[in-house]
């Protein structure tokens, strides 16, 4: 990771969907997502479209929805594995919404958000859980994140990713060869409490 919070790994593409956090904020949440643009359409650059301001909202029934919308994500995690980053760690994404974790709320203020291209009706890939388990190892080392969570964990009813076909045991163990047992339970324990 460099100073300024950009994965090395990552291609950059810079969304104006960010602002500062909150002075002092320290960043002890990260929060996984899945998104597909259309739903269940994992082709082409709709996403990044979205997360930049640039999507044609007459190109698809489904994104007239999304027009007033303003939101990105720090990580975007394709189905192949590549790694997109909208915003470095430091600054605030939009990606949580409305949302509380551990009794506060606003989690964007001090969570990473990361995205993985997907939806609720279908399998992550391999390579994904792979990255995933990698840039949050690299996270975790360098910013004081305590909890992983679900954005329908932090937005219970309101939202549902990244959904029943995650597999969070999966991660676990992903993460564990990056870190060792006990810091990737810990790391999800909390999520597995309020689950
Ligand atoms: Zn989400």
């Amino acid at each position: 990771m460099s100073a300024a919070g950009w994965l090395r790994s990552a291609r950059q593409v810079r969304s104006p969907n960010v602002d500062e956090r909150p002075p002092g904020e320290a960043v002890t949440l990260a929060v996984v997502h899945a998104i597909s643009l259309p739903p269940e359409e994992f082709d082409g650059d709709a996403v990044e479209r979205f997360f930049t301001n640039c999507l044609d909202c007459n190109a698809h029934p489904y994104f007239a929805q999304l027009r007033e919308l303003h939101v990105s994500a720090h990580l975007f995690i394709r189905r192949d594995g590549e790694v997109v980053q909208f915003a470095p760690f430091a600054a605030r994404a939009w990606h949580a919404g409305v949302s509380r974790w551990r009794g506060r709320e606003r989690c964007n203020d001090f969570s990473v958000g990361i995205e993985l291209e997907g939806s609720d009706l279908q399998p992550f890939t391999d390579v994904q859980y792979q990255r995933l388990a990698q840039c949050l190892a690299e996270l975790v080392t360098r910013l004081p994140i305590a909890d992983i969570a679900a954005h329908a964990d932090i937005a219970p009813g309101r939202k549902t990713d990244p959904g029943p076909h995650f597999d969070w045991a999966r991660l676990q163990r992903e993460l564990a060869a990056h870190l060792g047992q006990a810091r990737a339970a810990g790391l999800l324990a909390a999520r597995r409490a309020c689950a």
